[in-house]
């Protein structure tokens, strides 16, 4: 008998003390997070395991699973998911000093369902073999006829382009930004299903410039250096700046392991873990205090929008994509 009691407690003992496993669902692609949460396991002994999917799917499975989800943090990209799976009440409002000091209020959700965890800007990209200093302005200017037949835009169906159409409508009114994308979609050349199919066809001289997520430029050029194409920071004078959207994350109502994914999430919005989690996928980090990478402060530096409170991209999205359909912006 004593001999079973002893090899069985420390058993027992061992399951007792071991903390259990943050799960995270994100729609980030795996080799964006794999090393960052190894390395919050070997700073911490918590293991973070995750399943990685499409952010829609993901917030299926959530509410399919109801109170059973194994899953304690959703992580995705764009604030107008962030504030789909907010309202559709999966997240838990969560209070931290820490997260509420590294994380500008503009870039958070107001009720802390949500965090932005790294930045990135949606800013013009150009080709410099047939743009001339000087031409570009501001995401209002591309809506200006000498761009006509030299714009290509993505679809309207991204959410990216849904929060830059309500940054435009949080800023310009729901009139002129009308008149804007109306002015966009009449200059452009092709609708493209992606960013970098964007970035190529500026490249390739079918247009002169779209509008893309910095990162797919990074992307782009590491792999291509040689592709004829620069970055262009709209809005620096007198105006809002640049349109700058988050990845970010929250925690789950459903979870049973809050205080465990609450530690996470401000870990990985300290100083500490940027360097990397912004890094790996060439963004900026979510404090502006915090160092970038080499590559970011290559691209120079600009005037980010801090105006526009991203909560405002999920309530305009509505608005955002009515706009688009009335212009006829597929
Ligand atoms: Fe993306």
């Amino acid at each position: 008998m004593f001999k079973y009691m002893a090899l069985i407690l420390p058993i027992i003992f061992s399951i007792n003390t071991l903390a259990k496993d943050v799960v995270v669902y994100t729609s980030r692609k795996e080799h964006l997070i794999k090393d960052i949460f190894k390395q919050y396991t070997k700073e911490t002994g918590i293991n973070v395991s995750y399943k990685t999917g499409k952010a829609a799917a993901l917030i299926q499975s959530i509410k399919a699973e109801g109170d059973k989800s194994p899953a304690d943090i959703f992580m995705t990209v764009d604030a107008g998911n962030l504030w789909f799976a907010g309202k559709e009440g999966l997240l838990e409002s969560i209070s931290s000093k820490e997260l509420k000091q590294n994380i500008p209020f503009n870039l958070r959700d107001e009720k802390g369902r949500w965090f932005g965890l790294s930045v990135r800007a949606r800013t013009i990209a150009y080709n410099p073999e047939k743009v001339k200093e000087g031409e570009l302005t501001t995401y209002e200017g591309l809506a200006d006829s000498k761009w006509k037949g030299r714009l290509c835009l993505r679809t309207s169906k991204k959410v990216y382009n849904q929060s830059l159409v309500a940054m435009l409508i949080s800023e310009l009114g729901a009139k002129k930004a009308k008149e804007v994308v109306k002015g966009w979609v009449k200059n452009t050349v092709e609708i493209f299903p992606n960013d970098t199919a964007v970035l190529k066809a500026v490249a390739a001289g079918q247009c002169d410039v779209g509008i893309v997520n910095t990162y797919y430029f990074g992307r782009l050029k590491k792999k291509s250096p040689e592709l004829s194409l620069k970055l262009f920071w709209p809005n620096q004078n007198n105006s809002y700046g640049v349109h700058v959207n988050v990845s970010g994350a929250g925690v789950l109502k459903t979870s049973d392991n809050k205080k465990a994914a609450k530690k996470l999430l401000e870990w990985l919005a300290s100083r500490n873990a940027q360097e990397s989690f912004a890094q790996v996928n060439m963004e900026y980090p979510i404090n502006s205090r915090y160092p970038e990478s080499e590559i970011t402060k290559s691209w120079g530096s600009f005037k980010p929008n801090k105006s526009f409170n991203l909560s405002s991209a999920g309530k305009l999205q509505k608005d955002a994509i009515k706009l688009m359909r009335e212009v006829d912006y597929k």
